[in-house]
């Protein structure tokens, strides 16, 4: 009898490490760069103002020199250049939805591309005269976060192409028929 309980409670021990084993991988794979960032919300659209030191400490590196060096990723290395998923794009740095899927398109440019912002707050614009050019930068509006550019060579409806950094995005599917991000 004794014998007995003791094998269930090992069996269900062995469960219970295995299921914690599960539920932990989920976790890391959902959210692989926002363990150490606790600005980081898909609901929460307050404005953030963290210094750079801040930002520092709770970015990803490669993420951090874009988003607050106004770095660029090589053309055609980001991992949403050619990826042509159904959902929404989310910013890497604070979770602020930025853009759907439905405005993508294949720019050929090399660097993933949309022709609107889901919302029209959900970016913010500011003229960049860096490297010799005049080019309106594009940033996150919540939290400021350096995104790509803006240039007027994109399809209709709008003619804009916001040119991004796949590196400052987050790419959410939609599940069941539910948009993400609206
Ligand atoms: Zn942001």
């Amino acid at each position: 009898m004794i014998e007995s309980f003791s094998n269930n409670s090992r069996v269900l021990l062995g469960v219970g490490f295995i299921f914690l084993l599960i539920t932990t991988e989920s976790v890391i794979v959902a959210s692989p760069n926002h363990t150490l960032n606790p600005y980081y919300s898909r609901t929460d659209t307050t404005k953030l103002h963290l210094t750079d030191a801040e930002w520092k400490r709770i970015l990803p590196p490669e993420v951090y020199a874009i988003a607050r060096e106004k770095g660029t990723e090589r053309a055609f290395t980001g991992k949403y250049d050619e990826f042509d998923g159904t959902g929404a794009y989310y910013c890497a740095a604070c979770g602020n939805a930025l853009f759907r899927s439905d405005a993508k398109f294949a720019s050929s440019c090399g660097w993933p591309s949309f022709f609107e912002p889901l919302r029209k707050d959900g970016v913010l614009y500011r003229p960049d005269s860096s490297y010799g050019m005049n080019r309106t930068e594009v940033l996150c509006g919540r939290c400021e976060a350096h995104l790509g550019h803006l240039f007027d060579d994109g399809p209709p409806p709008t003619g804009h192409r916001f040119c991004m950094n796949s590196l400052v995005l987050d790419f959410e599917p939609d599940v069941q028929g539910k948009k993400s991000g609206e």
